[in-house]
Order: C-alpha cells, then structure tokens, then sequence
C-alpha cells in the first residue's frame, strides 16, 4: 500500500528532525557489516541536547578551552620526505591494522566532540549544532571508509603515495576529516594543510588521529600560507594526488600551476530548491530556510534560489509564512548558544556584498537583510522575490545568508532554469506528487539530489557527496560512498601481471 499524504509527511517528519532516525528509515539499505567484527555501519546520532549531563559536558567544554600551541612550522622538503619515507610501511600494514585505527579514530573523535565543538565555536563561528553535526559526519567518515575498503580478490591494489588534503573553512573538521581518513585507509601518506582560518581545527583533528594511532610522519599537519609555499606544494612530483574543497577558481589555479596533477576537487555550487503546487509548503518553507540560512549560507550544498510554482508565490500566505520563519531565526555571535544564524566568517566578498545591499530589476525584498552594528560579518537573513531567470542572482554564487525566489509556470521551466548554471553540486524538489519526482529527478543536472529534504547535510552512506559540470573535478567517486576510497589505489587486475 502506498503511504497517506499524512503517513509521508510523518515519515518525513521523523527522518528530518534526528539523524538517529534518518538512520532508522536507511534500515532498507542492505546493511554494511564489517566481517571482523560482526558490526554494522550505522550513522552516529548528533548530541541529544534534551539530556542535561550532555549540555553541561558542553558548557564544561567551552568554560575551559584553550586555545593549543600550533607546532612550529616544517620546511617544505621536510614534510615532504617525510610524507615519502613513511608511506611504504604504512601501505604494508594489514587492511585489518588500518581499519583497526580509522576505528580507534572513530572513538576519540566520539570521546572529544565537546572539546571539538567549543574550538569550531570559536574559530569558524559555527552555532553549536552545526558543528555537532559535522563531528558525526566525521566519525561515520571513518567507519564507512573501515568497513567499506576491500580489494576485490582478483585485484591488486597499489596506493597512490603521497596525498595533499587543502580543506575549506566552512566545514573545518568533516571534510579534512573525509579526504585524510580515505587516503589513509588506501595506505597513501597525507599532508593535511588546513585553510588558514581554521587551522586549529584542522589541528585538533590531526591530534585526534595521531592519538588513535596513525604515526605522525604518515600524516602531517601543515599549516602554510597560500601563497608561494602552497604552491610548491601543490606542484611538487612528490605529491601525487591533491584533494580540494574550494572555489571552482582555487581548481583552474591548480591546474595550470600543474596540468598534469591528479585533483579530486569538490567546488562551488549555486543551488535551487524547486517548489511546485503539489507541494506540502510548511514543510517546504522550513526545508528551505534550513537550505538557505544554516551556517549562514556558507555551504556549497546550500539552497539561494527557490523556484517556486505560481500559485504558492503568488499566495500572501506563503510569502507572509516564509518571511516570519526566516525572521524568526536568531541572529547572533556563535558564542551564544541560542544562535542560528552566526557571523560570516569574513566580512562580505563583493559579490556577497552586492547580493545583500542590491535589487537587479524587477526584484524586490521579502525581507531585507541587515547588518549588525556591532558586528560587521553579522548579517540577518535576507530573502528577494523576483528574481529573473539569466540574472546576475540567478547565476551567480554568493555564499551568505541570502535566497532569491524565482516564480515559474511549469515543472519544466523549473528544471530548466534550476540547470542553467554552470554548476550542479545539489538540487531540492518539494512536492508529494511522485509523478512529478520522477520527472525531476531524471532530468535534474546535480550531484547530489534531494526530496522532500533540506538540500545541506549529506549523510554518510545514505547521500554520498559530489556534484556535476563546474561543481567537481575527478573522476566522480562521491564523499561517503562506495569506491571513494579506492580513489587513493591503482587497481590492477591480478592477471596482468603473470
Ligand atoms: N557535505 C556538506 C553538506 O552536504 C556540504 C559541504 C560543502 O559545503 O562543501 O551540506
């Protein structure tokens, strides 16, 4: 029997609020067990914050950290013998030990997660439960990448060597996480070089790691500028491959500093949520907002453009409901706990800056963002209606805490104008109409591709992670799937070789 509208949208209730119960519904995904120890792969649920011990571990956390001392910084060469040196008794362990110590890893990111939650605070002013789910995504980063990296019998797997992990500071601790955890379940050596303004995080990580057992010569914490050294870094034949979360810029630069490199690079993304008649719209409304304003924007899976069917855009009862959930959301310095949407990391970039203080024709606010007096990065959600297809808004993407609605007439016009950038990293559909899903979903052009959900925060396993067209670079493995591990090897096939 197919479910009722009211039975789906319970269903989706439930999935939505807890990953505990997201992993509940994935009981449907075969499950994933690890032979040796007979466990199964399961999601790791967030903090439950409805329990006071755990809100006090965290008060505790945040009372009494410290910024660490970060090492002094190597010479280039150095990290980068080292990194060779090291690499081939580390490849020569068993999988067994490897696995053993991406689960001991799993364990101490588990038994830090308030210490790692109070540094991410301070240092990416991320509101208390985004880094939360970030540490989740970690730990599921290195019990997926154990249990799921196998050689087929028939193969011979080599590692690649040495890898470079360059993170971005919007995720600071999951996806450094996702890059140095697969390489190094391959049996590849890593130099993790942290975005420059989340260096502690990156740090505490790699302490994390090394406590769990990875030797630290075969994975090094190197934290150099941008400039001169990352380049000599990127474009020395000692490193084999470079793994990216950055712009689509930040890509091409790589490239042609190194045409020849092996890049596994995830970049940008403008990503639109379509929203058609059929849809369930309080739902829809929350989804999006979610999308839109978490992390204040400043994610590449979130959603700045709706695209919304007529009816619900013309009707004042949509528009008055989504302007109350958006300004609804407390705005606010990361410090304080009832915080959701925090200060940017950076003071606006012009593009962002245009995006907050500029109507193109045509549009107009639904609510107008404005910006903190004590605090420059500090911006309230802002959310245009009008948006024009083939706008500067359309096309462009400007990572803050701004949505733009577009109003379209068909589902087709929706699709069509949802693909129209040159990105593809992620898309939303609301509606409860499954003619219409299957519709969209064969012809949407993005990585990642989401129903009836917010269009952030991949689930390990259940939504591995990576987009189309200008949003990812490399040969397409996703984040938390299957063979992304297998990125870091050279699979042969025994045969070949007698
Ligand atoms: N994996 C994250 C998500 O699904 C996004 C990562 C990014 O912004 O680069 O929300």
């Amino acid at each position: 029997d197919s479910p009722t509208w009211h039975e789906q949208k319970q269903r989706f209730e439930d999935g939505w609020n807890h990953r505990t119960n997201v992993s509940a519904l994935s009981r449907r995904i075969e499950p994933l067990h690890d032979l040796q120890t007979m466990s199964t792969f399961e999601n790791e649920p967030d903090s439950d914050w409805t329990q006071i011990q755990v809100r006090e571990q965290l008060n505790q956390a945040i009372a009494n950290w410290s910024n660490p001392v970060l090492p002094p910084l190597a010479e280039l060469d150095f990290v980068l013998d080292q990194a060779v040196v090291s690499q081939p008794a580390w490849e020569s362990r068993t999988i067994e030990e490897r696995r053993q110590i991406l689960m001991s890893a799993a364990k101490v990111m588990r038994q830090d997660r308030f210490r790692t939650i109070a540094c991410m605070q301070r240092e990416a002013k991320k509101a208390i439960w985004e880094a939360d789910a970030e540490i989740s995504e970690a730990i599921d980063f290195a019990r997926y990448y154990a249990m799921e990296f196998e050689i087929p019998a028939s193969m011979k797997a080599q590692a690649l060597g040495v890898v470079v992990v360059t993170p971005p500071w919007n995720f600071p601790y999951a996806i450094p996480a996702g890059g140095v955890l697969a390489a190094l379940m391959a049996g590849c050596s890593v130099i993790l070089k942290p975005a420059p303004e989340t260096a502690v995080t990156a740090y505490l990580l790699a302490s994390q790691l090394w406590e769990a057992g990875v030797p630290r010569d075969v994975l090094q914490f190197f934290p150099c500028e941008d400039g001169e050294t990352g380049k000599a870094l990127i474009t020395d034949s000692r490193v084999a491959a470079v793994v990216l979360t950055g712009g689509w810029e930040t890509a091409q630069m790589f490239r042609n500093w190194r045409p020849t490199l092996r890049l596994y690079a995830e970049t940008s993304g403008k990503n639109a949520m379509v929203i058609t008649a059929q849809a369930d719209r309080e739902l829809a409304i929350k989804d999006l907002v979610k999308s839109a304003f978490g992390h204040s924007g400043q994610k590449c899976s979130a959603a700045s453009l709706a695209i919304v069917d007529q009816e619900i855009y013309r009707d004042p009862a949509f528009r008055r409901q989504l302007r109350d959930a958006a300004s609804s959301l407390i705005v606010g310095p990361a410090t304080d706990r009832r915080s959701v949407v925090t200060p940017l990391i950076r003071p606006a970039s012009p593009a962002l800056h245009r995006a907050l203080t500029t109507l193109e024709p045509g549009e107009e606010w639904l609510l107008e963002p404005v910006q903190s007096p004590h605090d420059p990065c500090l911006w309230s959600p802002g959310i245009k209606l009008g948006v024009k297809p083939g706008s500067w808004f359309h096309l462009t993407e400007c990572f803050g805490p701004v949505l733009g609605i577009m109003c379209s007439t068909t589902l087709d016009e929706a699709i069509k104008w949802q693909n129209a950038t040159s990105f593809g990293l992620t898309a939303g559909l609301h509606t409860l109409d499954k003619e219409e899903q299957v519709y969209w979903k064969d012809r949407v052009q993005a990585g990642n591709v989401y129903i009836n959900r917010s269009t952030t925060g991949a689930i390990v396993r259940r939504q591995p992670f990576g987009g189309w067209k200008r949003s990812s670079i490399g040969p397409g493995a996703k984040a938390g799937g299957p063979n992304y591990s297998h990125l870091f090897t050279r699979l042969t096939d025994r045969n070949s070789f007698v």
